[in-house]
């Protein structure tokens, strides 16, 4: 229940609500087809089964790919560690991420350099973009893995996917890309990028927490870290979430049929909050302009930091820095790739428009902004 009290929800870049229409998908196969799919001796099973590989082909048809290119996971963590460690195995093997990745690219990744694996982390330019010359001058004969997000969930920036796939396969080096703050929002079509693996989550798209996939395209071989009971192809075992599968491919059919309505209405009311602070004294906007991800906004406000900052808009569900990576207190890394000192990296807040947001909430939020950082900006000067 909404009441006065509830505050705005701006943080889609987190989580999103799951749709209703998604639960309503969902709810039979909690209580009615809820048998496992494994279980293909008997009719429970099988319906089961059915409904499952109705799902995969559903997922395939939105990200152009075939059904046995879909494997289910719990979500995009691990996703990502099963393409990190399921594909790398010799420490002889050369790896190349970015540094501006989730963590849950940064730590398998960094794992693997413990484990005397050669890592390079590529620095991306001031608005987050990796370029793909530096790209293609970081392969090496050895390099075996390249993982380079679609888009930062930070920042916005969206990266040149086709182009860093196609560096990729000209040098016949897998490329996976982590495209769990892209996928629903943007297009984002395997038939047309050359990329060999790619991680998505569904409560990024409206659809249930603890479900994703790994796409895993033809001929590409995976080891996973997992091992148990053999289901999906033991890329990922153990026992499918079939009410959370079904919840992800109704997700991802509804973001087919609103999602190109909806980035040009999120554009336009983002980029008219930026307009409206970046007129504030001292404040600066970081990510880019443009080739950004629609509902995202991240932005500091010189001499205020954040924390006293989204304390004073408690009317809004704000976040700084990443979801993830708040609660340790450490300056985003994100930012600080991007060059923001480590106070400009603490002061930033991220704004992260869905598709509940109206003009009147950000009129809201920017009035509150605008009294707050002139507020804080007082409080500071008489200390
Ligand atoms: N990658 C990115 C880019 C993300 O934003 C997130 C979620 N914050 C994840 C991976 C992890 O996804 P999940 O919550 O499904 O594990």
């Amino acid at each position: 229940m909404i009441d006065e009290r509830t505050p705005i929800y701006l943080d889609h870049h987190s989580t999103t609500p799951c749709d209703p229409r998604v639960v309503e998908r969902m709810l039979p196969f909690f209580t009615e087809t809820f048998g496992n799919p494994a279980s293909i001796s008997h009719q429970h099973g099988r319906k089961a089964g059915t409904a499952l590989e109705e799902a995969r082909s559903s997922v395939a048809d939105f990200l152009g790919v075939r059904s046995n290119e879909v494997f289910f996971t719990a979500g995009a963590t691990e996703a990502n560690n099963i393409a990190v460690f399921g594909v790398l195995s010799d420490p002889s093997e050369h790896v190349i991420t970015s540094e501006i990745e989730h963590k849950s690219i940064l730590a398998p990744v960094a794992r693997l350099e413990a484990d005397g694996f050669e890592v390079t982390r590529i620095r991306p330019d001031s608005e987050g973009f990796i370029s793909p010359d530096e790209l293609a001058q970081a392969i090496r004969p050895s390099t075996r893995l390249v993982s380079i997000m679609a888009a930062n969930g930070e920042i916005g920036t969206l990266q040149p996917l086709a182009e860093l796939a196609a560096v990729c396969r000209e040098r016949k080096v897998l490329f996976h890309t982590d495209a769990t703050q892209a996928v629903g929002k943007i297009p984002v079509d395997l038939s047309e990028i050359e990329c060999d693996l790619l991680s998505l989550s569904a409560h990024k798209l409206y659809g249930p927490k603890g479900i994703g996939a790994l796409i895993v395209r033809r001929g590409i071989r995976i080891t996973s870290p997992l091992v148990g009971g053999g289901q999906e192809k033991n890329v990922r075992p153990g026992t499918v979430n079939v009410p959370g599968v079904v919840g992800l491919a109704a997700a991802l059919e509804l973001r087919a049929v609103e999602m190109s309505d909806e980035a040009p209405r999120l554009t336009e009311m983002r980029n008219n909050l930026w307009d409206r602070l970046a007129r504030i004294e001292g404040a600066s906007i970081h990510g880019p302009r443009g080739l950004r991800l629609p509902g995202n906004l991240n932005a500091s406000f010189e001499r205020v930091e954040a924390e006293p900052l989204m304390h004073s808009l408690r009317r809004f569900s704000i976040s700084s820095g990443s979801a993830c990576s708040s609660g340790d207190r450490e300056p985003s890394h994100v930012l600080r790739a991007i060059g923001l000192s480590e106070e400009r990296a603490m002061g930033s807040i991220r704004i992260g428009l869905g598709k509940s947001t109206t003009t009147a909430d950000l009129e809201m939020l920017a009035e509150d902004l605008e009294h707050s950082v002139s507020r804080l900006r007082e409080i500071s000067a008489v200390r």
